[in-house]
C-alpha cells in the first residue's frame, strides 16, 4: 500500500475527534462568539432558578409565546409556555404532526450549586453579624470561602406578601463573603483533607459589623442589620422562616484566555445547556413535531420536589396536550424523544488521572453526547440504547453539528447523574447531550464558546 492509501484507509476506518476550529468556517465562529455574548448577558441576569424563569419567559413573550391554558386546543405553530411555581418553565411550539407521533424534548436545569440560607440564619458573634448557610448541591466546600457573594431569593411576610431580594449584583451594591483562616494560623486546618478542612457549618456568610446606635445590648450589630432589612424590605427576623434566600458568587461572566475562546462564570452547570435549549425552542418556527424545552429546578439535589423532574409536572403538561387530540399521555410519551441537556466534565490536563482519554470530552471538540452517566456499575443513569444513540449521531452528522463523545471520568473514580433517568421513567427515548465544563460545580466554571454554539445547533436540528 502507498502512503496515501494507508492514509485514506485510516480516515475511513479510524475514529478521530476533530477540533471545532478545524471544522467551523470563520462565519460560523463569528456566529458562535456573538451567541456567547448573549449567553453572558443571560448568565449575569439569571443566577438562580427563579431569575432564570423570569429571563426565559420575558424573552419568550417578546417572541410571541403565550401562557399555556390547560384544556385549550392549540394548533400547529402555536407557541406557549408553562411556569411551575416560578422555578421551572416549559416552552413549547406545537408541531405539524399529530401528537401520536410523539414530542421532542430538550430538558436542562436552571438551578446551580450554591449556599442557601438556613431558616433562622442571622446571628452575632465576636463583633460581627453572619448568616448560617446550608450548601445546595455537590460542592467542594473550601472553594466557597473568600469568594464575593450576592444574595437572591424571596421572603414571604406574615401578611402573605412576598418580597424579591437581589443584593450584590448591581454596581455599587454591597456583597457578602465566607471568611477563611489565615495561613499563619492554619497549620492544623491544612493537615486535614480538602473535604474536612472547611465544614458545612463553617460556611457562614459575613453580613455586617456596625452596631445599632445607642444600643449596648449584646446583639446590637444584628439589630442594626435587621433594622436595615426592615427599612429596605419591610421584613422582620421571623420572616426568614418563610424565605428562600440563596447566596451565589457575585462576579460577572467574563471571557477567559488571550484569545477570548472561553467563558468563565458562575452557573454554567447547567445554564450553558439551558440557555441554548431555550433559544432553540424560542426560535423554532413551524416544527414538524411538537417541540418543548423544559428548564427545570432541583437537578443538583437529585431532582426531588415538585419543581424537579421527578415530579409529574412535565408529564401532566404532556397529558393535557394529548387530551386535546383525544389521546392519552402515555400514547404521546412512548413515541417521544428527549435530549437530556446537561454538562459533562471536560478533560483537564492538570488532572489527567481521573479521565479515560479515549472516552471523555475536551474543550472545543463540540457538544458532548453521553450514552450514560451515573456512577460505579452504571448506577443512577438512563443507559441510552444503541439505536437511539445511532439516530442522534446520524442527525448531528447529517446537519454538520460538531459533536464528541462524553463520559464522566474513569469507571471507579466517581460519577454523577442527570435528569435523563427521570425522563426515561416516562417511557421516552433519552440521551445526554451537553457542554463540557472545566472546574464543574466550582464558584467559577469554564466552558468553550464554540462548544456552547454546537450545543445550540444540536438542539436546533433536533427541533427541525
Ligand atoms: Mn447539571
Ligand atoms: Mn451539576
Amino acid at each position: 500500500m502507498t502512503e496515501d492509501e494507508i492514509k485514506s484507509l485510516e480516515e475511513k476506518l479510524m475514529f478521530k475527534q476533530k477540533n471545532t476550529y478545524e471544522i467551523m468556517s470563520d462565519g460560523e465562529i463569528k456566529k458562535a462568539y456573538d451567541f456567547a455574548e448573549k449567553y453572558k448577558t443571560f448568565m449575569n441576569n439569571a443566577k438562580t432558578e427563579r431569575e432564570g424563569v423570569r429571563q426565559i419567559v420575558s424573552e419568550a413573550r417578546e417572541k410571541g409565546f403565550k401562557e399555556y391554558e390547560f384544556g385549550k386546543k392549540y394548533s400547529s405553530g402555536d407557541k406557549v409556555y408553562f411556569v411551575n411555581r416560578e422555578k421551572a418553565v416549559i416552552l413549547c411550539v406545537i408541531g405539524k404532526k399529530s401528537l401520536s407521533e410523539g414530542v421532542k424534548i430538550c430538558a436542562a436545569h436552571i438551578d446551580s450549586p450554591r449556599l442557601d440560607l438556613k431558616q433562622n440564619p442571622l446571628y452575632q458573634d465576636g463583633g460581627l453579624a453572619l448568616f448560617k448557610t446550608h450548601y445546595y448541591g455537590g460542592i467542594k466546600k473550601y472553594q466557597w470561602t473568600t469568594v464575593p457573594m450576592s444574595l437572591h431569593g424571596v421572603m414571604v411576610k406574615r401578611d402573605g406578601t412576598k418580597v424579591n431580594v437581589n443584593i450584590g449584583e448591581d454596581d455599587g451594591d454591597p456583597e457578602f463573603v465566607v471568611t477563611d483562616l489565615l495561613p499563619h494560623l492554619a497549620q492544623e486546618q491544612e493537615k486535614k483533607s480538602l473535604a474536612s478542612g472547611v465544614k458545612g457549618e463553617d460556611l457562614n456568610l459575613l453580613v455586617g459589623s456596625r452596631p445599632f446606635k445607642g444600643d449596648d445590648s449584646s446583639e446590637n450589630i444584628k439589630l442594626n442589620i435587621l433594622n436595615l432589612l426592615f427599612e429596605k424590605y419591610g421584613v422582620t427576623e421571623e420572616d426568614f422562616l418563610s424565605s428562600e434566600l440563596e447566596a451565589v458568587p457575585a462576579f460577572k461572566a467574563v471571557d477567559i484566555g488571550f484569545d477570548r475562546s472561553m467563558i468563565g462564570a458562575y452557573g454554567h452547570d447547567d445554564n450553558v445547556d439551558a440557555y441554548p435549549a431555550a433559544q432553540a425552542c424560542i426560535n423554532a418556527e413551524n416544527p414538524e413535531y411538537t417541540v418543548m424545552s423544559v428548564l427545570t429546578d432541583k437537578e443538583e439535589i437529585g431532582s426531588m420536589g415538585n419543581t424537579g423532574l421527578r415530579s409529574s409536572y412535565m408529564k401532566y403538561f404532556i397529558n393535557d396536550l394529548a387530551k386535546s387530540e383525544g389521546l392519552e399521555g402515555w400514547q404521546v410519551l412512548r413515541k417521544s424523544e428527549c435530549l437530556s441537556a446537561d454538562v459533562t466534565a471536560a478533560y483537564d490536563p492538570t488532572y489527567p488521572e481521573v479521565m479515560d482519554k479515549n472516552n471523555c470530552a475536551y474543550l472545543n471538540k463540540g457538544v458532548a453526547v453521553m450514552k450514560y452517566t451515573g456512577a460505579r456499575g452504571k448506577s443512577g443513569t438512563s443507559d441510552c440504547s444503541a439505536e437511539f444513540f445511532g439516530k442522534v449521531r446520524n442527525m448531528l452528522d447529517d446537519n454538520n453539528v460538531v459533536w464528541q463523545l462524553g463520559a464522566l471520568g474513569k469507571v471507579d473514580v466517581g460519577g454523577g447523574g442527570t435528569v435523563a433517568q427521570f425522563v426515561a421513567d416516562l417511557d421516552v427515548d433519552v440521551v445526554d447531550v451537553g457542554v463540557a465544563v472545566l472546574s464543574m460545580h466550582a464558584p467559577f466554571e469554564v466552558i468553550s464558546k464554540t462548544d456552547l454554539w454546537q450545543a445550540y445547533r444540536a438542539f436546533e436540528v433536533f427541533f427541525k
